[in-house]
């Protein structure tokens, strides 16, 4: 039986990254118990003091009450175990875009989560038919694709695999209602719509620096002023993370075949080194602070 999503009071999340702890704080947030299972302790102890952070901003700005907010830190636990998500309504997972890391999470999902339990994955590329094939009950999975940063962005992009239950879909988008988001429902090809059109535009923007077109700021400045973008695309693939960024185009190019999603040489020498954007201190911009 596919719960009511406004009944939901139990989730789970697995990843607790940049996206794994946004989800997690936004579940909280509307009112669901969540269990955040990462296999880093020091990225648990780092998604605590952000979605603390971050609550905690929103109520000085007057957007949520800080007695909500409080509430809110205080449905988040946190674990290195799966194992710990029998109970979950909801599994959202936002591990890492590796294709067998995402595999292995969804084979133990399959084994330790309740049968009825809806399995949704939160990556930008990968396969969902073929994330849901590890697991016993294929048409309880599908993508839940929120946006980065995910208190902040309105879109939920709902993805249908091949075998998702028309339940399994119509539930999810009640649950990102819920949550105070709009949901968008796609059908399940790389990259979705959002990765597939925004990518290549990324990886064009870096292809501009590295053959000298021009310097960052000034390709951003021309995306910002002249297309009336809210930010520029290298500052863009700063925020979202280069390691990821890179993920996704190796997934549109491998997949859909196609030379024109060929990730740009200086994305892989600067993931190479380290510089993954603002997560890591540098990207296309060095973040001091
Ligand atoms: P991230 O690198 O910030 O975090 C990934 C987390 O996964 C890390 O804390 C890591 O320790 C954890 N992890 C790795 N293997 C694990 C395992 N086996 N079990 C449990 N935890 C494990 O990555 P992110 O940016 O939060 O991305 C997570 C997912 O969300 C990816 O699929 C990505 O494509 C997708 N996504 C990212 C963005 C973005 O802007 N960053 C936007 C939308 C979707």
């Amino acid at each position: 039986m596919i719960p009511d999503a406004d009944s939901v009071s139990s989730a789970g999340v697995v990843g607790a990254g940049t996206m794994g702890h946004g989800i997690a704080h936004v579940l909280a947030l509307a009112g669901v118990d969540v269990r955040l299972v990462d296999v880093e302790e020091s990225a648990l102890e780092e998604a605590l003091s952000s979605i603390e952070r971050n609550l905690g901003r929103q109520a000085s700005k007057g957007v949520v009450d800080e007695e909500d907010a409080g509430a809110a830190l205080s449905r988040v636990a946190t674990g290195t175990d799966t194992g710990a998500l029998e109970e979950a309504e909801i599994v959202v997972e936002a591990v890492s875009e590796d294709p067998d890391v995402k595999f292995g999470i969804f084979h133990e999902l399959g084994e330790t989560c309740s049968r009825d339990a809806v399995l949704a994955s939160n990556t930008s590329s990968i396969s969902i038919t073929d994330l849901a094939s590890r697991v016993p009950r294929p048409g309880r999975v599908l993508g839940m694709h929120f946006m980065n940063p995910v208190p902040v962005m309105e879109l939920v992009e709902v993805v249908r695999g091949l075998q998702t239950d028309d339940e399994v879909v119509e539930f999810t988008r009640e649950m990102a209602e819920r949550l105070g988001k709009t949901p968008v429902t796609v059908r399940d090809y790389p990259g979705f719509v959002s990765n597939r059109v925004l990518m290549p535009m990324l990886n064009e923007a870096m292809f501009c620096v590295m053959e000298g077109v021009a310097e960052p700021e000034a390709v951003d400045e021309v995306m910002t002023l002249g297309m009336n973008h809210p930010m520029g695309p290298l500052e863009l693939a700063d925020l979202i993370g280069l390691d990821t960024c890179l993920s996704i185009l190796e997934v549109l190019h491998r997949d859909l075949g196609d030379d024109k999603y060929r990730p740009c040489p200086l994305l892989r020498k600067y993931v190479s080194a380290g510089w993954l954007g603002r997560k890591s201190g540098r990207g296309f911009y060095r973040y001091d602070d």
